[in-house]
């Protein structure tokens, strides 16, 4: 038999995402071979605790007996088929599912198959919706600082992180950006207590500047995930939703890492008891097994593009994998067994503990400037001083050396810069929650001392 060499092999071929590939030269990547539960194993046999939930998407562990057989039994059935002029019953099912459990007035689904995807799919409705009701001077598109809504250019001139936009800018749509929700390093200098939402000035601002040749604005509810898991109060998406509705502008919810028990609510918009008029959801969809994304909005858009042929409203938007019967089976299941296990209930009362035990272990570290939570979701902001909150010289690479500490322990972080944070499925248990917490404290020790 030939022996391989899989990591010789992988970097011959494989341009990995999201990272420096000379990385991999002194840190090579982890060639999984399978997984179970919360453990990834590698082909030498060693295991990883999966405390990111592969890239926030795995809800209920790796390979759920129950998922699997799911998506096996639909593999026999149909694999997948065009979604124009054909449907199926598993893409029929899953939105008679979804229904009631998403703001009330949402209730027209169109399909895709990647996050960025539905965020584009997202601007394009809202544009046209504009054009065909009068509003064509409705142009432009706002959102906030720091906001991450997916890669594709499009997705990306409505983000504002400039690690992943700052080059490509001479591509990009003229998109409005306002400042807000950095509730760590307040510029007000208010604390959660005694904040009321004084960052929204500059909203109101943008708004009344350009409130009226704005098509919509785009938000992540209450997480603002790719910035750092930075959590903000559920006043703020009142109040931009209310200035959205003062000022004709669609208020397009991004779902895609908040939705599906992350925060503690199916969608994370329930934190603000609102309805927005475009919701984006992905990530947690298919529980993490196959790539699918939604853009469900309201029978009032809908009905913008619903008219005869000949006059040209219909939207004209599509993707060779919409409504894929195998990612709708694994979605279909996954709902299934969040409702049956009662897991976001259960998933409370996780958290609390969770959170609790990091503090106790983390909380007093010289170099942990807060432990911010929601859900199950933990954000350890690492700083240099904790009462100035400076933060470390990005060139150390603090979170990235804590990363590499903790993979040697088993345990998978990959942290946002020097952030480090655990957002794992919502099916955790105890033993395994302690053990994450031991492993990450060790790994913390390893570089920044007790
Ligand atoms: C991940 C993410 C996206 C992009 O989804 P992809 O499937 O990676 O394209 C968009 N918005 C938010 C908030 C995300 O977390």
């Amino acid at each position: 038999m030939e022996l391989i060499n899989w990591n010789e092999e992988d970097q011959k071929y494989i341009w990995h995402p999201a990272q420096q590939m000379k990385d991999a030269e002194v840190f090579p990547p982890i060639i999984a071979d399978h997984a179970s539960g919360m453990y990834i194993y590698d082909t030498e046999g060693r295991e990883y605790l999966d405390m990111i939930s592969s890239w926030w998407c795995n809800l209920l562990g790796h390979c759920n007996p129950e998922v699997n057989d799911a998506v096996k039994h639909q593999l026999d059935q149909l694999e997948h088929v065009i979604f124009a002029n054909f449907s199926h019953k598993p893409a029929i099912e899953l939105c008679r599912m979804l229904i009631p459990l998403l703001p009330q007035g949402l209730r027209r689904f169109n399909f895709c198959d990647n996050g960025s995807s539905a965020v584009e799919c997202a601007l394009k409705m809202a544009f046209q919706y504009h054009y065909q009701t009068g509003q064509s001077q409705r142009q432009r598109f706002m959102c906030l600082s720091e906001s991450y809504h997916g890669e594709t250019i499009g997705a990306l001139s409505v983000g504002s992180m400039d690690l992943y936009a700052k080059i490509y800018k001479p591509m990009m749509m003229n998109t409005i950006h306002f400042d807000g929700l950095d509730c760590y390093r307040c510029p007000y200098e208010k604390t959660r207590t005694s904040c009321h939402c004084e960052c929204f000035e500059s909203a109101e601002k943008a708004f009344q500047a350009f409130g009226k040749e704005t098509a919509a604005v785009i938000v992540e509810p209450i997480l603002q995930g790719a910035a750092g898991m930075r959590i903000y109060p559920a006043e703020y998406l009142r109040r931009l939703h209310h200035l959205c509705q003062a000022y004709g502008v669609l208020l397009i919810d991004d779902e895609i890492a908040a939705g599906f028990g992350r925060t503690g609510k199916m969608f994370a918009i329930e934190h603000a008891g609102i309805c927005p008029d475009i919701l984006c959801t992905s990530k947690g969809l298919t529980g993490g097994y196959l790539p699918m994304a939604l853009t469900i909005t309201t029978e009032k858009i809908y009905q913008a593009f619903y008219d005869e042929y000949g006059t040209h409203k219909a939207f004209v938007h599509s993707h060779t994998y919409a409504g894929n019967p195998l990612a709708c089976a694994a979605a279909l299941s996954v709902l299934t067994i969040l409702q049956r296990e009662d897991i976001l209930k259960k998933a409370a009362k996780k958290a609390i503990y969770l959170h609790n035990m990091l503090e106790d272990a983390l909380g007093s570290h010289q170099n942990i400037g807060e432990i911010r939570h929601i859900g199950l979701i933990n954000a350890l902001e690492l700083v240099k001083n904790k009462k100035t909150k400076q933060p470390f010289d990005a060139q150390r690479r603090i979170g990235w050396h804590i990363f590499r500490k903790a993979m040697d322990r088993g345990l998978v972080l990959r942290p946002i810069g020097d952030v480090l944070y655990f957002n794992p499925p919502l099916t955790i248990d105890t033993e395994t929650m302690e053990l994450a917490v031991a492993r990450c404290t060790a790994a913390v020790h390893d570089v920044l001392g007790r």
